[in-house]
Formats: structure tokens, sequence, C-alpha cells
């Protein structure tokens, strides 16, 4: 990794901003923060916050009175984080969890970036993609779907069909969404059949689980191949697909760009993801 310079020491006007989480020291967030605060030099901290459930409320109500710029919320309090903040984006509304909170004028107001991030992903691996009304395909139908879902529904025509093991939840998730179909997770090759996207947000091919791997000859010639799994960053279904000479995307743009509107929101400078930020948490997925 190219050496960034060393952030200014604190001045006692440190701006900082954390992640709550429980546990939170798997999370890549602190890598990715720390890097831009370093590399934008500026004087600012991002620290876990390690909160237990049932400990949320008080937790995220300290913030403002500890100064705090905000904080990305993580596994298990995403979906409560909702509740609490005193307002909500719509996008928050519709995905139904909360991932970063800014506070403002001492209040808490709750957004959801996976969305975005989920799309800005698409951009930068796959920049023609999206240009047909062919079928996209989600195969999941958990909180990262319905982020997925939310992006893709807001960016296309076509129809979005879901995916999943428990076909009731994916179920659930179209009711939320115009032109989308719900289907079991058996009927997911069939559902290839002419499709221009296909979108692993499962955690099918998660390192040292299931894979998913399905006969990908179905898919339009230009179809688009996306899965947000980063832990491997390639997949047994992005291999599939890249032998296949089908445009692949991996789960890292997504993880990368989702952190942007917190970083800007909390520190005031809009971070760019480039191949030296790639690099530098690669590196620690390596390890
Ligand atoms: P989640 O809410 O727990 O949902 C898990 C999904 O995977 C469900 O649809 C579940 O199906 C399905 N699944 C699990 N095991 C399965 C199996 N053996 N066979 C078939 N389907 C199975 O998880 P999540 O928060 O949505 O996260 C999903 C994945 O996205 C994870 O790998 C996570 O790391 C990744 N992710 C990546 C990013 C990024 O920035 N790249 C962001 C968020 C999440 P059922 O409904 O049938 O249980």
């Amino acid at each position: 990794m190219t050496e960034v310079a060393p952030t200014r020491a604190s001045s006692g006007a440190t701006q900082v901003a954390g992640l709550v989480g429980w546990p939170v020291g798997h999370s890549l967030s602190p890598r990715i923060h720390s890097f831009w605060i370093r590399k934008y030099r500026l004087d600012a901290a991002y620290v876990p916050l390690p909160v237990q459930p049932g400990h949320l409320a008080t937790a995220l109500r300290a913030l403002p009175a500890l100064g705090f710029r905000g904080c990305n919320v993580t596994v298990p309090h995403k979906v409560e984080a909702r509740a609490l903040v005193d307002e909500e984006s719509t996008l928050a509304g519709v995905v139904g969890a909360v991932n970063t909170i800014f506070v403002r004028d001492g209040r808490l107001l709750g957004r959801n970036t996976d969305v975005d991030g989920f799309i800005e992903g698409l951009r930068e691996q796959a920049p023609g993609w999206g240009q047909s009304d062919r079928r996209a395909v989600v195969v999941g139908a958990g909180g990262a779907a319905r982020a997925v879902v939310a992006g893709l529904r807001a960016e296309l025509d076509g129809e979005i069909v879901i995916a999943n093991r428990t076909l009731t939840k994916a179920e659930d998730i179209v009711q939320h969404f115009d032109n989308a179909r719900a289907v079991g997770l058996r009927a997911l090759e069939a559902e290839l059949d002419g499709a221009g996207l296909l979108v692993n947000a499962s955690t099918l091919g998660m390192t040292d689980g299931p894979t998913l791997n399905p006969d990908l000859a179905g898919l339009a010639a230009d179809a688009v191949v996306a899965d947000i799994v980063y832990a491997p960053l390639e997949t047994e279904l992005l291999r599939t697909a890249s032998r296949r000479g089908l445009a692949t995307v991996d789960g890292l743009g997504m993880l990368l760009h989702q952190a942007v509107p917190g970083f800007e929101g909390w520190f005031g400078v809009r971070p760019k993801v480039d191949q030296e930020l790639r690099k530098h948490v690669l590196a620690t997925l390596a390890r």
C-alpha cells in the first residue's frame, strides 16, 4: 500500500464518529474511514462502539451529548435504530433499516446508504449495466436484498424477480415494489432465461458456506452478474460468470461506496473510492 500521511494530532476539536454494533471487531468500516481520515489529513476519528443488545437507545441518545457527528449502525441494531432516530429518510423506511446516523442540532437523522452504495458499485465495475429492459434477478430476501431491490427499482423499468429459499420472505419484499415478483430458489435457473442482470444478495458463497452456482446459460450475452458477498471477493458465482465471458461486479464496490455519504456528512469531505482504498481494504480481507 502507498503510505498515507499521518493524521493531525488531536487538537481537542477532533470530530468523532463511530460504529455501533455487537460485536464490532469484524467490521471493515473502521479501516475504510481511518484510511480516509489519514488521506485527507483530518482532525477526526472513527471509533468502534460495542453496544450490547438492550443498550442501543442509551447509546444513541448519548451521541449528541458526547459531541459525536454521528455513527454507522451494524448488526444487530439496524432495524431497532429506525425507531430511535428523530427523523428517517424515505430509503431507510423502504429498506427497513438504518445504517448511518447524522447528529444535527442535537437530533438524530437516520439514513440507509447501502442502496446507493450498491448502485455506485455497479456503475463503477459495469458502466454499461441497466441499459436494457431485460429482467433483473435478485437472490436473497434479507436486509441486503431489500437495499439491492430498492436501488434497482429506482434505476430500472424492467421486471425484478426475487428468488429466495424461503418464499414468504421474498413475497414480503415484492409487496413494496412495482413490477416485482417472488419465486422460490428452485425456480432460479428458469428465471435467468433472457435476464440481463443477476445479483446474489444472499449469504450463499461466503467463505466456508454453501455456494450459489446456477447454470448461467440462459442469461443474455450482455448480462451482468453481481455478487455482494465480499469474503471471498471472487465467489464461485463470479468465477463461473467470468468463464462464460459475462461482466462481473464484486461486493467490495458496494462496501466502499456505502461509506461515502457517512464520511461526507460527518467530516465535510466527500471521499474518493479509488484503487488505493480498494488495495488497502483487500489487504485486510486477505488476512
Ligand atoms: P440476512 O438478512 O441474514 O439474509 C440472508 C439471506 O441468505 C436470506 O435470503 C437467506 O434465505 C439466504 N440464505 C442463507 N443461507 C442460505 C442457504 N443455505 N441456502 C439458500 N439461501 C440461504 O443477510 P443480509 O444482511 O441480507 O446479508 C446477505 C449477504 O450480503 C451477506 O453475505 C453480507 O455479508 C452481504 N452484504 C454485503 C454488503 C456489501 O457492502 N457488499 C452489504 C450488506 C450485506 P432465507 O430467507 O431462506 O433464510
